[in-house]
């Protein structure tokens, strides 16, 4: 094996302990051709850090948008000359029924999303009376995305119940200010903070094939890091017309399953959401996200873009073996059989959350 895998390898599953910047560069600066057996060491680290579960997410946008902010990657802020539905924050019955929906497809989590800089209070009382109406509707976890936070918003969310809030760093801090004028990272990693100090989960990520390079893609895994994510998503450029990013070409399909099995190494914890223009760059190689060390997914559309359907994930992950989160990790919802595969407990064993592997 190559030196640099091996080591990676018995720190992570020998020492159970997580890697140095030092070692996770020597990973990445290995041959691309060598991508397979990265990919190799990546899946067991997902199945001996985090299990075989795989959490499925729905999003909701629920404001459209004339967003003051300018990130360079976002057909919704109001700047660029992009051609997207334009609205204020849905009907509380469509925000619903929405959520409906994505219990229907399988997923445990909903997420709350709003194109602004950040809430103001009439804006934020309407989310809080969103998040009440799905979880007492629907019984789901309702996660929302809210852009720029004070400590008191954070708290009320948590408050509320918002069991995860998501606030991307979207790229590594010595290219933020290439990405975005109207505010800067400090301010990201303010907010990500005060929603972890407020309670809630923090899922952050950010954007992969603006432009960066292989080593930039570390420092976010790193920054990300140290942050202490519950849950990181891997959005993949998917470049929009009108937006300052427009012509730039996407990151190749091997590229995309370095990427996930270098942040799963480096962040062997957490949820690997493979989120936005996974379609576009992956391609055909989806399932084979899922064994480069991805454990969740966004079912369904995207902010801004159409995404595959939801029974064709449910499909990919029964094939894969892979079994979807009814809960939080390590409830003993599936049993290794004789033959490898991972499958639901006999009768005669309690299955604590029902567990769904077939596709609807
Ligand atoms: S990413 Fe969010 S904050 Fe930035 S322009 Fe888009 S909607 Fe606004």
């Amino acid at each position: 094996m190559i030196p640099a895998f091996e080591h990676a390898e018995t720190a992570l599953l020998v020492e159970r302990r997580k890697l140095t910047r030092d070692e996770a560069v020597s990973v990445a600066h290995v041959c691309l051709d060598e991508l397979p057996a990265l990919i190799a060491i990546a899946h067991r680290v997902r199945l001996e850090w985090c299990g075989p579960d795989v959490e499925l997410e729905s999003l909701i946008n629920a404001k459209s948008g004339a967003c003051s902010e300018d990130c360079a990657f976002c057909s919704q802020a109001a700047q660029f000359d992009a051609d997207i539905d334009v609205y204020a924050f849905l009907d509380l019955d469509e925000v619903i029924a929405t959520a409906r929906a994505t219990l229907d497809a399988g997923a445990t989590q909903f997420c709350i999303v709003v194109a602004v800089r950040g809430p103001n209070e009439r804006l934020l009382n309407r989310v809080i009376d969103a998040v009440h109406a799905v979880r007492d509707e629907t019984g789901l976890k309702v996660a929302c995305s809210l852009g720029l936070l004070d400590r008191r918003q954070a708290e009320r969310l948590a408050a509320a119940g918002v069991h995860r809030y998501n606030h991307n760093l979207e790229a590594p801090r010595a290219r933020f200010d290439q990405i975005c004028s109207t505010h800067t990272w400090d301010d990201r990693v303010a907010t990500a903070r005060l929603a972890i100090e407020s309670g809630m989960e923090l899922c952050s990520g950010g954007i992969i094939g603006m432009g960066e390079t292989l080593d930039d893609r570390l420092d976010l895994a790193f920054e990300l890091a140290e942050l202490g994510p519950v849950e990181v998503p891997l959005n993949f450029l998917d470049p929009r017309p009108g937006t300052p990013l427009a012509d730039v070409t996407p990151i190749s399909g091997r590229e995309a399953l370095q990427v996930i099995a270098l942040f799963r190494l480096i962040l062997p914890d957490a949820w690997i959401r493979l989120a936005g223009g996974r379609e576009v760059v992956l391609d055909e190689l989806q399932a084979m996200g899922m064994y480069a060390g991805a454990n969740a997914l966004i079912v369904g559309n995207y902010l801004t873009t159409t995404g595959r359907s939801a029974d064709a994930d449910l499909e990919m992950l029964e094939t894969l073996g892979m079994p979807v989160a009814g809960g939080d990790v390590g409830e003993g919802r599936y049993v290794l059989a004789a033959d490898g595969a991972y499958s639901l407990p006999p009768d005669n064993l309690p299955s604590k959350i029902p567990l769904r592997v077939t596709g609807r």
